[in-house]
């Protein structure tokens, strides 16, 4: 994989010719969306993009978005989603306490694991997020993971990655990396987009998760044969959430009386701009009514977020 270079001197597509993941030669072009192209990797089953939009991607992430604005947007809902992910870690103890969030956007899942007794640091490579995450007293490491140098690596007992990976040009790297700031014995638990689940079934290349942002789509096995490949023992896998495409017209409905809900993974411009107050995603009939879909997501596996915990032995 071609190296990642700064912002400014990005090339707009750079084309790969293998698996961002495994390495394998190109796989068949399994779909097109507009200019993006996706390929299927014959070896470990990840859909990438290639060649990869590195140049628009780059400046919207380091200059033009605020991922603050849009984290706080959806800040109940997410308040939701980890709460779920709190409580699949490992309980913190005193000297095993530090944690790392790597793509902690505003901060928000740093604050909540603070509460639950983690001591957290975050990197973040969105300029207004990172400030946002120092001004809830976090120390942020900024800038793009894959190419950070720290003397933190080998330190912490938990590394989180909540839908970063996808948005990564070099997943072998970041994986490694994510690996490297464990210390023997850590605990990693990332999620990241489901390929083959009910909505990117049913929408194809038209799921609205299919954007130059994302320039790959796991499943379960080219998940678990990343983490192997960085040293890792995956422990538990799942899969949860239908998908916002479902609920579009739902959406359109709440709009109209001040309730949107809102992608929780995405960056809609609708997503930022929802009033932080009013939101159906989180009305308890609904959270509950979610917890049976998700059983049901499950086990089958069919649920459009995938998420993993995985041990560094
Ligand atoms: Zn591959």
């Amino acid at each position: 994989v071609p190296p990642v270079l700064p912002a400014a001197q990005q090339p707009e597509f750079v084309a790969l010719d293998c698996c961002p993941a495994c390495g394998s030669p190109g796989g068949p072009e399994s779909g097109r969306r507009g200019a993006l192209e996706l390929h299927v990797c014959s070896a470990c089953a990840l859909v990438y993009s290639d060649p990869q939009p590195r140049g628009i991607v780059a400046r919207r992430y380091l200059e033009e978005y605020d991922l603050a604005a849009h984290f706080h947007a959806l800040g109940r809902r997410k308040k939701v989603l980890f709460e779920s992910r709190l409580t699949e870690l490992p309980p913190p103890r005193p000297g095993r306490e530090a944690l790392c969030d790597v793509g902690c956007g505003d901060g928000q899942f740093l604050e909540m694991a603070r509460s639950a007794g983690w001591s957290g640091t975050g990197i973040e490579l969105n300029p207004p997020a990172a400030a946002r995450t120092r001004e809830r007293g976090f120390k942020v490491l900024e800038g793009r993971f894959e190419e950070l140098s720290t003397d933190a690596w080998g330190t912490f007992d938990v590394v989180t990655s909540w839908d970063s990976l996808e948005h990564t040009v070099d997943p072998a790297e970041f994986a490694a990396r994510l690996a490297r700031l464990l210390r023997p014995g850590g605990t990693l638990a990332l999620t990241t987009l489901n390929m083959p689940s009910l909505a990117g079934r049913v929408f194809g290349t038209r799921w609205s998760m299919v954007a130059p942002d994302h320039f790959t789509y796991w499943n379960e096995q080219s998940l678990r044969g990343l983490l192997v490949r960085s040293g890792l023992s995956p422990r538990a896998v799942h899969s949860f959430g239908v998908g916002r495409d479902f609920f579009a017209p739902l959406d359109r409905v709440a709009d109209r009386f001040g309730r949107r809900g809102t992608d929780p993974t995405g960056m809609t411009p609708a997503a930022a701009g929802a009033p932080a107050g009013a939101r159906w995603d989180v009305l308890r009939p609904v959270l509950w009514a979610e917890r049976g879909v998700n059983r049901f997501l499950d086990r089958t596996r069919t649920g459009v977020g995938i998420a993993i915990v995985a041990v560094k032995e």
